[in-house]
């Protein structure tokens, strides 16, 4: 099975509980404004990879040492064989190496919409992060963008691991961006604040360094 994928990168630790591995999709259809992942939007055939050479990449990566699996994009659920054939290889991972990490996946598609239309992906997650974000709304809440993104509970799991999260505060103390180089590419992962991608850039281009371009704008 190919999917579709823009990043992999570990160790994660600003989407989700402790150090996680993380899978940015490729390809989303939702197009929120405000996004600063536009460079996940597009379908792009050269990124597909196999569901396995992904999953034999998380094993070599992590040695089996980590917390969780985090799932965003791009938009995962706009490639929902490929996301269930990923879900199906982790939890088979899980089990057979005895392994007890989560997975969380986020999503830009309204809760209602995901539980009608993919109920059994949802079966295989232990905590989701659905709805658009909403540029007009403010970050208020530890790994979401803005405040209509609830965190889902969705399994034994997901409850004894994020139920402490659910109405968890975004505040100064908490690490919401983390940098990542790669190749000639610097990247972000995480959740900015209204405003810090564009002062980050500010700060760089004081300091003579000047984005070619970047991902929260066209
Ligand atoms: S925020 Fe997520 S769902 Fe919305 S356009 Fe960006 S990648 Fe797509």
């Amino acid at each position: 099975m190919k999917i579709s994928v823009n990043k992999a990168h570990f160790p994660v630790t600003v989407l989700g509980h402790g150090r996680r591995i993380g899978i940015w999709l490729q390809g989303c259809s939702i197009r929120c404004k405000g996004c600063v992942s536009q460079d996940t939007w597009a379908r792009d055939p050269g990124r597909d990879m196999t569901v396995a050479q992904l999953l034999t990449w998380c094993r070599q990566t992590t040695q089996g040492e980590f917390d969780g699996v985090t799932i965003s994009g791009g938009e995962p659920f706009d490639q929902p064989a490929a996301l269930g054939a990923l879900l199906d290889a982790l939890i088979h991972w899980r089990q057979s190496a005895g392994l007890d990490f989560d997975i969380l996946c986020y999503s830009g598609y309204p809760l209602a919409t995901l539980q009608k239309r993919h109920a059994r992906l949802l079966k295989k997650l232990d905590a989701l992060i659905p709805e658009p974000f909403a540029d007009a709304r403010p970050l208020t809440h530890l790994w979401r963008g803005s405040s209509n993104q609830p965190l889902v509970l969705l399994s034994e799991r997901g409850n004894a691991r994020y139920a402490e999260y659910v109405d968890a505060v975004a505040d100064e103390s908490n690490k919401r961006i983390q940098t990542m180089i790669d190749g000639g590419k610097v990247w972000f992962a995480g959740i900015p604040a209204r405003g810090d991608m564009e002062a980050l850039e500010k700060i760089c281009q004081e300091r003579g360094l000047d984005f070619g371009q970047v991902s929260w704008k066209q």
